[in-house]
C-alpha cells in the first residue's frame, strides 16, 4: 500500500480563479482520472482540495500559497483515499461479473460525493436481474479473493486476457482480481474483495438506449440501507404499514387523494361560482375578492371569472401572501405596469405583469392588507401611471 504520509518540497506555484495550485518533488495524492476522484489531504496544515494532472504534473489545490523550496509535511485524507478504493475495486467487480457473466459490456463509470455510476451496453435490465447480480457479487466478496497490483513490461503482460486494451507503452500497471479480473489500471484498489464489505444497485436509468446503475459499497452501502430503513420507518409509523402491506398502502392512499383532488376541485367551481354572483350584484367597476383560507388556485379561478364580466378585479390570498389583479382585455389599463409603480411607491412587495394580468408577493399578511387597501384604492379613484 502506498503511504499516507510523506515529507517533500513545494517546487512551483501557479494561480487562478480556483485557487493556489503547487507542484511537489514527491506527491503521494491520487490526482482526478480514470473515472477516480482526487485524493484529498494536507499540505502543511493546509488542506488539499483539489489534485489534477497536467503537462505531466501533479497539481495541488490549496486556498494559499506556500513558499517553493520548503519542506513540507504531506498526508492523505486516509478514509477518503479508503472509500475511493472501495468504490472503484467495486466497479472492478460489477464490470467483470456483467461482461464475464452475463455477456453486458462496461461503457464508462464515474465515481461521485455519494454514489458511483456505471453505463452498461444493455437497454433493460429488471430488478430481479439486478439482485442475482448482487448476490454472485456478494459470493466474490465472501469469498474474500486477493487483489494484486503489479508492474510488468508490456510485452510480458497477457493480452489475450487483458479486459481492456492499453495504449499506453513500457512498464503496465496490472490489477488482479484473482479468478476473476486482469486489468491495465492506475487506480486506487482495495487488498482483498472482502475489504468491499457489500455493492447495492440503488438505481436504474436508461440513457442514450443503454443503461446506467447506481452503486454504493463499503459503509456508502450501509448508509444508504440505514437511509432506505428510516424513510420506511417513517412511511410505516404514518401508515401503520409493515414491509409486506406498504406498497399496496401507497398506491391505496394516491388513488384516493386523485379522487379527492377531483372533489375539491368541482366544489371549488361551486364556490366559485357562487362569489362570483354574489360580486356581481354589486355594481362595481373594481370588485376585490379576498381569500383568508381558501387554497391560491381558488382565488385566481374567482377573480377569473369575475374579470370576465368586464370588471377589474382585484384578488388576494393569504396562505400566499399574493395579490393579483386582472381584466378581460377590454379595459385600458396596463394591469402589470400599474402593480409594479404602485409598489414602488409604497416600497411593499414584489411583482408585475402584463396588459391584463399582474401579481405582488408580500413578506406578512399586513402587508398584504396594506396593499390590497391601497391597490383597489388607486383603481377606484384612477391613480393610474402615464
Ligand atoms: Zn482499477
Amino acid at each position: 500500500m502506498e503511504p499516507y504520509t510523506a515529507s517533500t518540497v513545494v517546487t512551483s506555484i501557479k494561480e487562478d480563479g480556483n485557487g493556489h495550485w503547487h507542484t511537489l518533488e514527491n506527491s503521494p495524492f491520487y490526482a482526478e482520472g480514470g473515472g477516480q476522484p482526487a485524493d484529498r489531504g494536507w499540505i502543511g496544515t493546509l488542506p488539499v482540495l483539489d489534485v489534477q494532472i497536467k503537462d505531466g504534473e501533479v497539481w495541488h489545490l490549496l486556498s494559499e500559497s506556500l513558499p517553493t523550496g520548503k519542506a513540507v509535511e504531506v498526508r492523505i485524507d486516509e478514509d477518503v483515499r479508503r472509500d475511493h478504493s472501495i468504490q472503484h475495486t467495486a466497479q472492478h467487480v460489477i464490470t467483470a461479473i456483467l461482461e464475464d457473466r452475463h455477456g453486458i459490456r462496461t461503457l464508462s463509470f464515474g465515481i461521485g460525493e455519494t454514489d458511483s455510476s456505471i453505463e452498461i451496453e444493455t437497454a433493460t435490465m429488471d430488478w430481479a436481474h439486478v439482485e442475482a447480480l448482487e448476490q454472485e457479487m456478494q459470493q466474490l466478496i465472501f469469498e474474500n479473493r486477493p487483489i494484486r497490483v503489479y508492474e510488468i513490461p508490456k510485452e510480458e503482460v497477457d493480452r489475450a486476457r487483458l479486459r481492456k486494451e492499453t495504449d499506453r507503452t513500457g512498464m503496465i500497471r496490472i490489477v488482479e482480481i484473482e479468478g476473476l479480473d486482469y486489468n491495465a489500471c492506475g487506480g486506487t484498489h482495495v487488498e482483498t474483495t472482502g475489504q468491499l464489505g457489500t455493492i447495492h444497485v440503488t438505481a436504474m436509468k436508461k440513457v442514450r438506449g443503454n443503461l446506467r446503475l447506481t452503486y454504493v459499497a463499503g459503509n456508502r452501502a450501509i448508509k444508504a440501507t440505514q437511509q432506505a430503513r428510516a424513510a420506511l420507518r417513517t412511511i410505516h409509523h404514518t401508515f401503520s404499514t409493515t414491509n409486506e402491506s406498504v406498497a399496496a398502502r401507497v398506491i391505496e392512499e394516491h388513488t384516493i387523494r386523485l379522487e379527492r383532488e377531483k372533489e375539491i376541485k368541482t366544489l371549488e367551481e361551486r364556490i366559485a361560482k357562487a362569489k362570483v354572483e354574489a360580486v356581481l350584484k354589486e355594481d362595481n367597476y373594481v370588485a376585490l375578492h379576498v381569500g383568508r383560507t381558501e387554497a391560491e388556485t381558488l382565488t385566481t379561478a374567482i377573480i377569473e371569472r369575475i374579470a370576465a364580466t368586464g370588471r377589474i378585479a382585484v384578488g388576494a390570498n393569504y396562505g400566499t401572501q399574493k395579490l393579483f389583479v386582472m381584466h378581460d382585455g377590454t379595459q385600458d389599463i396596463a394591469v402589470g405596469t400599474f402593480l409594479k409603480a404602485a409598489l414602488q411607491e409604497m416600497q411593499i412587495g414584489r411583482g408585475g405583469g402584463n396588459h391584463k394580468q399582474a401579481q405582488a408577493r408580500f413578506t406578512s399578511v399586513a402587508e398584504l392588507e396594506k396593499g390590497i387597501e391601497e391597490i383597489v384604492k388607486r383603481l377606484q379613484e384612477g391613480v393610474l401611471p402615464c
